[in-house]
């Protein structure tokens, strides 16, 4: 096999080689000053809001006979302020992680074999999974919620936007959260992309109102753990259910899935 930079050409034809793509990119950052690199991270942050908005829409017009939770009020300007807000903490979120990663304090391996990153996603997903339902949980006390978390269940049918309307104090709680997770497991880079693209991609589809997801889907061996629109979509009309956020496999363990969830498509 003969490599090219990020390129390996192969026999069956050219592939994208993981591991020199990701030292590729973190020799890139290590040589970026703060400021450069917080325009990198801005940057990402703003193709990650268009792109999950955009994906959010196309899948309500292709499901748009499967709707899941009414059709959301009229938009505020509020939740668009308040979106465009949680552009620029998540920003700050990832430039404090840059920083951190220059520190020594979070590392970054750039192994691409196929094991090492499904454990690494395995780990992350469920680890940040068991850590989000906790502090989720801990959000919805009576004392605590006006100050966290009410801000995000103001719009109760929501929209793909509404995975952005959140209080500054939630979006640096999930942002610090999932800094401390990365310092404490070492992940490679293949394996902290994935789990972003998911976290991305199960915030959308647990804000879309419809859903996409087939009836059969909780009764899928493992895969179905893997939670749908409807069990966020469940969270925000009932409150009290469906902390999780990627699986359901804590408000399972915890007993406080809702009632119904898991016998969908039976
Ligand atoms: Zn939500
Ligand atoms: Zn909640």
């Amino acid at each position: 096999m003969q490599t090219f930079g990020m390129l390996a050409l192969k026999p069956e034809g050219i592939e994208l080689d993981f591991a020199a793509t990701a030292q590729w990119i973190l020799n890139f950052f290590a040589g970026l000053s703060l400021e450069q690199a917080a325009f990198y991270l801005l940057i990402q942050n703003i193709l990650q809001y268009v792109l999950c908005l955009a994906a959010g829409h196309l899948l309500i017009m292709m499901f748009s006979s499967r709707r899941i939770a009414p059709a959301p009020a009229p938009l505020e300007q509020k939740e668009i302020w308040l979106s465009i807000s949680c552009i620029f903490l998540n920003t700050a979120v990832a430039v404090i992680g840059f920083q951190l990663w220059k520190a020594g304090i979070i590392v970054i391996h750039t192994s691409s074999n196929a094991l090492s990153v499904v454990t690494d996603v395995m780990c992350l997903l469920l680890l940040m999974d068991l850590l989000m339902y906790l502090t989720h949980r801990i959000c919805h006390i009576p004392f605590i919620y006006p100050w966290v978390h009410k801000t995000h269940h103001l719009y109760d049918n929501p929209r793909p936007l509404s995975l952005f309307v959140l209080n500054p104090l939630e979006v640096f709680g999930f942002g610090f959260l999932w800094l401390a997770v990365i310092a404490f497991y070492h992940s490679s880079w293949l394996g902290i992309v994935i789990y972003l693209l998911m976290n991305a991609t199960w915030g959308t589809l647990g804000h879309l109102g419809v859903e996409p997801m087939p009836d059969y889907w909780t009764r899928i061996p493992v895969l179905g753990r893997l939670t749908t629109s409807r069990f966020h979509a469940e969270h925000h009309q009932l409150k009290e259910k469906n902390y999780g956020f990627y699986t359901d496999v804590w408000d399972s363990l915890f007993k406080s899935i809702s009632e119904g969830y898991r016998k969908q498509g039976k």
